[in-house]
């Protein structure tokens, strides 16, 4: 078995990990990291879940720490473009706790906020930058950076930077790198448009796999339903007394939705708990415990109480609220499915809630079509078929030498975040 201690990492890192309290390295860390630490380049496919961020951070602030930079202000020494704002921060603090006793900077850059604040940042100098591509490349335009030190290069989640069309933007941010560096491609699938990617930005990489810990939200059966806002407790309660459903997690938007919800199915007799940041490190562990034990039938959770909890593999989740963020939806239905097993993912979506749900489906590229709530009748659902979904192709790769009309600056990142987050546009 592989242990940290036996991956060459450095004390500080070694003991960063014992405090973060991760035990032994996942196996994408336990394939990845010795290979980047060889210099290789990578070809991962590995889903959200796994480790993954872990298994190209602490290699990189590795070989970062073996050859200190001596320069003021910093250059930039490693890029990590990931298709989304959420992702680029959530990198961005890994990469940051990771590399804090080491004394690296990692920032996050990303469209749809102001770029001057940004600018202002880059200029006290980082070892690490995380950035979306249009943004990224809006900024490497303008001249406000420069990316001649850059060794290391990371393509996070590198199947949705092509879903969200940013081949082009990433083929002329490859102008702006050096030749000579190292670059990991991680995607939670690899098909011929991945495969092409690498053929064009990879050296010769090492190709690692690892099964994925969540079931991919393909396979997730998903179900759309209208209903009021005001009936959403009682429609709850009814899907799981006459579907007879068995461990549920739930989820609601506000901790005080969490409460009434949990009041409301007490109520009526549904062995229902609530998970939110408002209760104590004990409450949480005990209804935790409580729900994995199988004592528990209902556990009801907002997304922040959700994201730390060591659950997945459960046979459903019901969104009682859509969530404002999309890639919340994704995490959200990759908690269920069983080995070999479809899970299911029901969404109670009211009215208001229609541009969330219009946002989820740019984001995952799928139509959730809404249908009425279906007759159940003694654990029988009535239901006509799925909301779900079939993912439209990829656009067939680009045609390098194809001489294109030169966009305007911004174009990529802007279109991307508005179809992403229409809400950032609004102000
Ligand atoms: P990722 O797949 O990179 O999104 O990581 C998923 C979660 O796993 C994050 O919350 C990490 O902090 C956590 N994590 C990563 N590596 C380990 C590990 N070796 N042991 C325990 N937790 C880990």
């Amino acid at each position: 078995m592989t242990t940290f201690a036996s991956l060459d990492l450095c004390p500080e890192l070694q003991t960063t990990l014992q405090q973060l309290g991760y035990e032994k390295p996942t196996p994408i860390q336990a394939k990845a990291i010795p290979l980047v630490l060889q210099g290789r380049d990578l070809l991962a496919e590995a889903q959200t879940g796994t480790g993954k961020t872990a298994s190209f951070s602490l290699p990189l602030i590795e070989q970062l720490q073996r050859s200190p930079n001596t320069q003021e202000p910093r250059p930039v020494r490693v890029l990590v473009l990931a298709p989304t704002r959420e992702l680029t921060q959530q990198v961005a603090e890994m990469m940051q706790r990771y590399g804090r006793a080491l004394g690296m900077r990692a920032i996050a850059v990303f469209g749809g906020v102001r770029l001057e604040n940004q600018c202002r940042k880059l200029e006290r100098g980082v070892d690490i930058l995380v950035a979306t591509p249009g943004r990224l490349l809006e900024l490497l335009d303008k001249k406000y950076l420069h990316l001649d030190q850059l060794q290391h290069l990371v393509l996070d989640e590198a199947d949705r930077m092509l879903d969200l069309g940013f081949s082009d933007a990433l083929q002329r941010i490859m102008r702006y790198v050096p030749e000579q560096r190292q670059t990991l491609l991680f995607s939670a699938t690899a098909d011929e448009a991945i495969e092409a990617l690498a053929g064009n930005y990879l050296k010769r990489p090492e190709k690692v796999r690892v099964a994925a810990r969540n079931s991919a939200s393909r396979q997730v059966e998903q179900y759309a339903y209208q209903v009021d806002n005001g009936d959403k407790a009682d429609i709850l309660s009814y899907m799981i007394r006459e579907g007879k459903l068995g461990q549920t997690l739930v989820f609601a938007r506000t901790k005080k939705r969490v409460d009434s919800l949990v009041q409301y199915l007490r109520r009526e007799k549904i062995n229902a708990g609530a998970m939110h940041g408002d209760l104590s490190q004990r409450e949480r562990s005990e209804a935790l415990q409580a729900f994995i034990n199988g004592q528990l039938q209902i556990l009801v959770a907002t997304d922040v109480a959700a994201r730390g909890l060591d659950i997945d593999a459960l046979p459903q989740v019901i969104n009682y609220d859509l969530p404002n963020q999309p890639e919340a939806y994704v995490h959200r239905i990759g908690r269920t499915g069983r080995a070999g097993e479809s899970g299911r993912a029901y969404s109670l979506v009211s009215a208001d809630e229609r541009d969330f749900l219009r946002r989820i489906e740019a984001l995952t590229r799928q139509r959730l079509t809404l249908t009425s709530v279906p007759l159940i009748e003694n654990g029988h659902w009535h239901e006509a078929q799925p909301a779900v979904v079939q993912k439209p192709k990829r656009a067939p790769k680009p045609d390098p030498k194809a001489t294109r009309k030169p966009k305007p600056e911004g174009y990529q990142a802007d279109r991307t975040q508005r179809a992403v987050r229409p809400s950032l546009f609004k102000k």
